[in-house]
C-alpha cells in the first residue's frame, strides 16, 4: 500500500493505471522557442540556459529517434523478476510545437515503433503560445494510439512576473491553450515555479488556482533555480536576485498543494539540475527527503491537498478522464 503523501504523486498513479513501472526518457530535439529567436523575444527567459530548461542530450549527436533507443535500453535494466517496465517519451527541451509542423511530424514518428510496446505514453512540452491548429491535430491523431500530454508552462499567474522575467507570454495564453488542448482531446500539464522574482507567497497561492481552475490534469512544481549561463545568473552574482530557503520553499509548496484539485496528479515537487550547473540554491538534502519533509508539513497543518480548493475544474478533470 503507498504511504499517505497528502498529495497524490505520479509514481502510485502511473502504476495503477498502466499496471507496471512506468520511467521517463527525457528527449532534447534540439528545437527553439519564440523567445529566443526574436519572434516573441530575445535571450530567453531569464532563468533558462542555452539548452533551453531540457537535457541538451542533442550535443551528444544522438537525434531524437536515437535518445530513445538508448533511453529505452537503459531502462529496460531496471526491470525485476521479469516485470517489465514502460515508458514516457518526453519531448522535453525547448518548445517542441514550435515552428516546422512536419519537425513536429518527425519527432512524433520516432515513437512509432515502440507503440504496443514499450512506450506507454508520449508528453510533449511546449509554450502556451506555439500551439497552432496544425500541432494539436497531429498530436490528437497520435492520441488515438496513445496517451499525449502537452506539457505547458504557466510559471506564474502574474503577467508583470511573467515579463519581467522575459518569459513574454500571459495568463490568459496559458488559458486558451489547455481550453484547445482539452478540446482536442489531450491531457495538460501545466508548470509552476515558485520564488520567481517579484511573485511572493501569494503568487505561489495564485498559480496553483489557476492550474487548478484550468483544469489540467497533471501538475509540475519547483523552486527557482539559478543555473550557471543564464541573465539569472548575473542577476544572483550581482546581489539583485533572491532565492528561496529550503523551509520557505516547503511552506509555499505545501500553500500550491493545498490549493490543487484534489486529483490532479503532482507529477513533480521539486526541482534538480546537474550540479556543474547549479548555482543556487544548494538544498543539500534529496528530493525524496524533499517531498517527505512537504508531506510533514502539510501533517503538521491538517491539510492535504485539495483542502483549499476554490472551485471551477471539476468539468474539465471529468473530461480528461483518467490521463494525466
Ligand atoms: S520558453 Fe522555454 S525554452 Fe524558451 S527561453 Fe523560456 S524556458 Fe527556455
Amino acid at each position: 500500500m503507498n504511504p499517505d503523501l497528502r498529495f497524490r504523486s505520479l509514481a502510485p498513479w502511473l502504476r495503477e493505471t498502466f499496471g507496471q513501472p512506468i520511467y521517463r526518457v527525457a528527449l532534447d530535439a534540439g528545437s527553439t522557442c519564440p523567445n529566443r529567436d526574436g519572434t516573441r523575444g530575445t535571450g530567453g527567459c531569464t532563468y533558462c540556459d542555452v539548452e533551453g530548461s531540457g537535457t541538451g542530450a542533442l550535443r551528444t549527436g544522438e537525434d531524437v529517434a536515437e535518445q530513445l533507443a538508448t533511453g529505452l535500453k537503459r531502462i529496460a535494466r531496471r526491470e525485476k523478476k521479469g516485470q517489465a517496465v514502460g515508458a514516457i517519451a518526453y519531448l522535453q527541451s525547448y518548445s517542441n510545437t514550435y515552428g516546422d509542423i512536419n519537425r513536429l511530424g518527425e519527432l512524433l514518428g520516432a515513437v512509432e515503433p515502440y507503440l504496443g510496446g514499450p512506450v506507454r505514453c508520449v508528453s510533449v512540452a511546449t509554450r502556451p503560445d506555439c500551439l497552432t491548429d496544425e500541432s494539436l491535430q497531429l498530436m490528437a491523431k497520435l492520441s488515438k494510439r496513445v496517451p499525449v500530454w502537452l506539457e505547458l508552462g504557466l510559471e506564474s499567474a502574474n503577467d508583470q512576473v511573467l515579463l519581467d522575467i522575459n518569459r513574454l507570454h500571459t495568463l490568459d495564453e496559458f488559458f486558451d491553450a489547455v481550453k484547445r488542448a482539452h478540446q482536442a482531446g489531450l491531457s495538460t500539464v501545466g508548470h509552476a515555479i515558485l520564488g520567481l522574482p517579484g511573485d511572493g507567497r501569494e503568487g505561489a497561492r495564485a498559480t496553483a488556482e489557476a492550474l487548478a481552475q484550468a483544469g489540467c490534469a497533471g501538475v509540475k512544481l519547483h523552486h527557482l533555480m539559478v543555473l550557471e549561463k543564464t541573465r539569472m545568473a548575473h542577476d544572483w552574482r550581482a546581489g539583485n536576485l533572491e532565492v528561496l530557503e529550503l523551509e520557505t520553499y516547503l511552506e509555499w509548496a505545501a500553500d500550491f498543494i493545498e490549493r490543487l484539485h484534489p486529483d490532479q496528479v503532482v507529477h513533480r515537487m521539486t526541482g534538480e539540475a546537474p550540479p556543474e550547473k547549479l548555482i543556487a540554491p544548494q538544498f543539500g538534502v534529496h528530493k525524496t527527503a524533499i517531498r517527505e519533509r512537504l508531506t510533514e508539513v502539510l501533517s503538521k497543518r491538517g491539510t492535504r491537498q485539495g483542502s483549499a480548493y476554490a472551485g471551477g475544474s471539476d468539468a474539465l478533470l471529468q473530461h480528461q478522464g483518467t490521463q494525466p
